[in-house]
């Protein structure tokens, strides 16, 4: 598997911070064995299969945007292109566009500004604690609420290594950096975030990260814990299993706690379509941030960005089910269509994804990538069971 198909297709979903395989430099260490890790199977079935869902990642193969540009007399700061990484780097790249914004306003005394797009991105940047203060000024902001992933990954979707820039790459590490942070301090049941083991299922050793020469490697210091499981010290039908412990994020908890933040704290929310910048320009702000993800193509012109059509089956939640799974097949028994597969435990629901589409912008779930997705995993937790027996 070309390590870029992995990255655009597979998405894991859980914050590890790990561009998988490339995330961290050093060999984990390779113990001797241990009591086998006992934990509940998903009951993958048909039959329990809810809901199905499907978002479009707003993907730049050269990664977001934040910088500052001008829109008339007004200050237009962007911060869009997260591909599949948004929920993860939310708060990191909304602080670095309040930073351009309040920079200006400082210069120019004012106070007002406006920012058209999503509710989550706007409301963390900045970060709840600082934006509260910042909110009694008054800010109007549109809005439309659709939940996507449960948890984050940051690189998921979001660069290729031949785009990447040293610029970049800085403003990558310090958004994951202030994101990784905000998130350890909002675990709880009030945003709905929480640390669970994710088990990377493999028959292969993880490679040492493939790094640029003379370039930081993204995700170091990112993935802590982690752990491989030798054959026998864990219940799933792989060789072996990586354990490592994940930042979740539930969000119909935290999507609707952020909003709710940004409306105790002054911000108000207008839901309006804009078709141009002439448009934009016509707001009263004298700021406005651009948060308004694929709609950037069309609004700005800016044609690097696609959609990466992703599509998750939610299953009937199993509250006993307190990790998360991605792959899962032996080498010598690859499944049809690929192994970019995993599990996400919600208390929602059991949620299984794996599906990137480049270019697709339909919003109809994908028959064939439904069956793939819950077929193959219905194979891997019931070999999984068998291992128990
Ligand atoms: C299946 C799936 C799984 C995912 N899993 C994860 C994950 O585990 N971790 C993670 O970190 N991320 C994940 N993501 C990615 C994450 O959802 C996105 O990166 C994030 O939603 C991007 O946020 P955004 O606000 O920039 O853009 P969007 O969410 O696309 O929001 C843009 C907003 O701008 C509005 N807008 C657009 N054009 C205009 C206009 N002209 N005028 C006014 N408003 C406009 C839109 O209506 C929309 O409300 C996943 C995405 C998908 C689809």
């Amino acid at each position: 598997m070309q390590r870029r198909t992995f990255l655009t297709t597979g998405g894991m979903a859980a914050l590890g911070f790990g561009l998988s395989g490339c995330a961290t430099t050093t060999r984990p260490n390779l113990t001797p064995r241990r009591p086998p890790v006992s934990l509940p199977p998903v009951h993958a079935s048909w039959d329990r299969v809810i809901r199905t869902t499907v978002g479009l990642r707003p993907h730049r193969d050269a990664g977001f945007v934040v910088k500052a540009d001008k829109l008339n007399d007004k200050l237009l700061v962007h911060n869009y292109g997260h591909g599949g990484a948004g929920m993860s780097l939310a708060w990191g790249t909304g602080l670095m566009a309040a930073e351009l914004a309040t920079e200006h306003q400082a210069a120019a005394g004012r106070r007002d500004r406006v920012r058209v797009g999503r509710p989550h991105l706007r409301a963390t940047a900045p970060a709840p604690r600082v934006r509260r203060h910042d909110l009694r000024a008054g800010h109007s902001a549109e809005r439309d609420l659709e939940h996507v992933a449960g948890w984050i990954h940051p690189a998921s979707g979001l660069v290729e290594n031949d785009r990447r820039t040293p610029e970049w790459d800085a403003q990558y590490r310090r958004a994951a950096d202030i994101s990784y942070r905000q998130l350890q301090l909002l675990a709880g049941p009030h945003f709905g975030v929480s640390w669970l083991d994710n088990y990377a299922l493999t028959d292969d050793l993880p490679s040492p990260p493939q790094s640029i020469p003379g370039r930081p490697n993204l995700n170091d210091g990112l993935t802590p814990g982690r752990e491989i499981l030798q054959p026998g010290e864990h219940p799933f039908p792989t060789k072996y299993a990586i354990r490592s412990p994940q930042i979740r994020i539930e969000p119909s908890i935290y999507l609707e706690n952020l909003v709710r933040d940004f409306m105790l704290f002054g911000g108000h929310l207008v839901i309006r379509k804009f078709d141009s910048p002439r448009e934009l320009a016509t707001l009263g702000e004298p700021i406005i941030i651009n948060c308004t993800g694929l709609g950037a193509r069309d609004l700005f012109g800016d044609q690097e960005l696609v959609p990466l059509k992703g599509q998750l089956v939610v299953m009937v939640p199993q509250p006993e089910v307190n990790y998360h799974t991605n792959g899962g097949f032996r080498r010598d028994q690859p499944p049809p269509g690929g192994l970019g597969i995993h599990m996400m435990a919600r208390s929602d629901g059991i949620i299984l994804g794996g599906t990137s589409q480049r270019g697709v912008w339909t919003l109809e779930p994908d028959e064939t990538e439904r069956r793939r997705v819950v077929d193959s995993h219905i194979a891997v937790f019931g070999a999984m069971k068998s291992q128990l027996a």
